[in-house]
C-alpha cells in the first residue's frame, strides 16, 4: 500500500472508530494474517448468505458477509447476527469465534428483541392526538384546521395545519421537519456553548439521519449529529454532542478523552447508562 492509501485508510478507519453508536456492538476478534497462498477456493465454504448455528443449545441464523476486513466482526442489531469475515476464513473458524462470543450474542439479541418490543409500544402515532418524545417531554400532536403556516408549539402540544384530505404521512413529514430545524437551533447552542468551555470547535457540523448512530467526528473536525437526539433528554444530547467535541482533542476513547468528557460533562456516566438502558444495549 502506498503513503497515500495507508493515510486514506487511516482516516476513514478513524472516522468510524470514533463515531458513537446508537448500538455499539461491533467486536472484533483479533487481526489474522491472511495465508501467503490462497487456499483453493471452495466455494460452498465462501458462500455468503444466511446460515444457521446452534449457540449454548438455541438455534440461531446469522448473516454471513464477505469482507475486505482482515479481522472476523459481529455485530448485532434489531434485524438479527451479520458476521463479516474475509474470504480466506472458512465456515469451521467463522463458527468457533461466534461460540467463543455466544454469551455477549445471546444477550445482545435478547437485549435486540426488548428494544423493538419497547419501540412498538412507544411508536408515535401519526394523528390529532397522538404523541412525539421532544427533548424528554411528550408533546401533543394538534391538527388545527383554523392554524396556519409553520407549526407552533404552545405549551405541550404542537399545532399543525393541514389540508383536510391529508393522510398520516404528511403529518409525519411536517413534524418531522419541525423537529429537525428545532435540532438544527438546539445543537448549535449546545455545541457553542460547549466550544467556548473545550476552547475548540468544529470544523463544520451537520445533522445527520443515521440509522445506528447518535453522532460521529472525522479526524478534519467535522461532526454529524443525529436530528432524532432532539427526541431524548437534555442532558443526553449534551452528553452526545460533548462526547464528539472531545474528539476534537482526543481522536480516540482513551482515559485522556474520557477526562476531557469528564471535563465538559461531569455527568457522563449517568448519561452513558440512560442510553444503554434505553437505547443503546450495550458497549
Ligand atoms: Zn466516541
Amino acid at each position: 500500500m502506498n503513503r497515500l492509501a495507508r493515510l486514506a485508510r487511516r482516516f476513514a478507519d478513524a472516522a468510524l472508530q470514533l463515531t458513537l453508536p446508537l448500538f455499539d456492538l461491533d467486536v472484533q476478534r483479533a487481526p489474522r494474517e491472511p495465508p501467503s497462498r490462497a487456499p483453493s477456493p471452495d466455494r460452498a465454504r465462501q458462500a455468503e448468505g444466511t446460515r444457521a448455528i446452534r449457540l449454548r443449545s438455541q438455534q440461531l441464523q446469522y448473516k454471513l458477509r464477505r469482507s475486505r476486513r482482515r479481522t472476523i466482526g459481529f455485530s448485532v442489531d434489531e434485524y438479527g447476527l451479520t458476521v463479516s469475515a474475509p474470504r480466506w476464513v472458512g465456515i469451521a473458524e467463522i463458527e468457533s469465534a461466534l461460540d467463543e462470543r455466544g454469551d455477549w450474542i445471546l444477550r445482545k439479541m435478547g437485549e435486540f428483541r426488548e428494544l423493538v418490543a419497547r419501540r412498538e409500544r412507544d411508536a408515535i402515532q401519526w394523528e390529532h392526538g397522538g404523541s412525539v418524545p421532544f427533548l424528554g417531554r411528550r408533546i401533543v400532536l394538534r391538527v388545527v384546521p383554523q392554524h396556519r403556516g409553520a407549526p407552533q408549539l404552545e405549551r405541550e402540544s404542537l399545532a399543525i395545519s393541514l389540508p383536510p384530505a391529508a393522510d398520516s404521512r404528511q403529518l409525519r413529514d411536517l413534524v418531522h421537519g419541525w423537529l429537525q430545524a428545532r435540532a438544527r437551533e438546539h445543537f448549535a447552542a449546545r455545541i457553542a456553548h460547549f466550544s467556548r468551555h473545550l476552547g475548540v470547535q468544529p470544523s463544520r457540523w451537520a445533522l445527520s439521519s443515521a440509522r445506528t448512530r447518535w453522532g460521529s467526528c472525522t479526524a478534519d473536525g467535522s461532526i454529524r449529529l443525529n436530528w432524532r437526539l432532539i427526541h431524548l433528554p437534555e442532558r443526553i444530547v449534551d452528553y452526545v454532542i460533548c462526547h464528539e467535541l472531545a474528539h476534537l482533542v482526543e481522536l480516540n476513547h482513551s482515559a485522556r478523552f474520557w477526562g476531557t468528557v469528564g471535563e465538559l460533562f461531569p455527568e457522563h456516566r449517568e448519561a452513558r447508562r440512560w442510553l444503554r438502558e434505553h437505547n443503546e444495549p450495550g458497549e
